[in-house]
């Protein structure tokens, strides 16, 4: 396969902060449709790497192609347009909006949220808000005002919230934080359903969720790759138990 089959491809890269490499020389491959893990110890750079990948944070070297686009010196909001969406772990949803109105406005080129409170929704809108509710499981609650929601379910809107721009490279960090067990349940069916049509990468530290969502896992160590694989693969690595597991 030729580099320019990825998703994503991440080549050489490396940041420094005052001199301290947080990403040293990383490279790495996403597929379409993988649904990619990365786990390693805090501070092994997993934030920092996501944080390259959407703009946020720029790179001092090396380069990352997202689709055969260069993206390395882009700015975020133009990464945003070409598909690619990020959740932090911090909610952003708009608590006194219904789910149908925060999808509503998530909507690319949509109207202001003012604009979504008094205007009727235009069709296109309303078909799409209505693939997106039932993708990620709320399409009975449309009409709920979203701080009435759980934990989980203001989790999933903000997926939805994303879902509304198609991105076609989704990163979530830690998107099992604070939920329920059968919360988590449900999200990794959701994740399996949303990496159907484009590819996912998830920082998570909870190794049991890992195992379930994973195709495959990318342990981060020190600003590097220190193995990358299928789950059962890197959990037996002698290094990843070392540095990681075994703590
Ligand atoms: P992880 O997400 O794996 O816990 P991070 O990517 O948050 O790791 O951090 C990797 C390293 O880079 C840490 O040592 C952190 O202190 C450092 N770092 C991250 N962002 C900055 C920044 N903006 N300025 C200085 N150091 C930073």
């Amino acid at each position: 396969m030729s580099n320019t089959d990825f998703a994503l491809a991440v080549e050489d890269l490396t940041v420094s902060f005052d001199g301290f490499k947080a990403i040293d020389k990383l490279t790495l491959y996403i597929d379409k449709n993988e649904l990619r893990v990365i786990i390693g110890p805090n501070g092994a750079g997993k934030t920092t790497l996501l944080d390259l990948i959407c703009g946020k944070t720029k790179a001092s070297h090396g380069s990352i192609r997202f689709q055969n686009t260069e993206l390395t010196r882009m700015a975020e909001h133009k990464r945003v347009r070409l598909g690619i969406g990020r959740k932090f772990q911090t909610p952003s949803i708009y608590e006194n909006l219904s789910v149908f109105k925060n999808l509503e406005v998530s909507f690319p080129k949509g109207r202001s949220v003012a604009g979504a409170l008094f205007f009727k929704c235009d069709d296109t809108v309303k078909a799409r808000v209505q693939v997106v509710a039932e993708e990620i499981g709320l399409a009975e609650l449309l009409e709920t005002e979203a701080g009435l929601l759980s934990h989980g379910q203001k989790q999933w809107l903000e997926i939805g919230m994303l879902l509304m721009q198609e991105p076609e490279l989704l990163m979530l960090d830690e998107p099992i934080a604070g939920m329920s067990a059968r919360e988590r349940e449900l999200t990794a069916e959701l994740l399996q359903r949303i990496c159907k049509n484009r590819a996912v990468i998830v920082i998570e530290h909870d190794m049991d969720f890992v195992k379930q969502i994973a195709h495959k896992v990318t342990v981060m160590h020190q600003g590097k790759i220190l193995a990358e694989g299928s789950m059962d693969k890197v959990q037996n690595d002698p290094k990843v138990i070392d540095v990681y597991l075994g703590h």
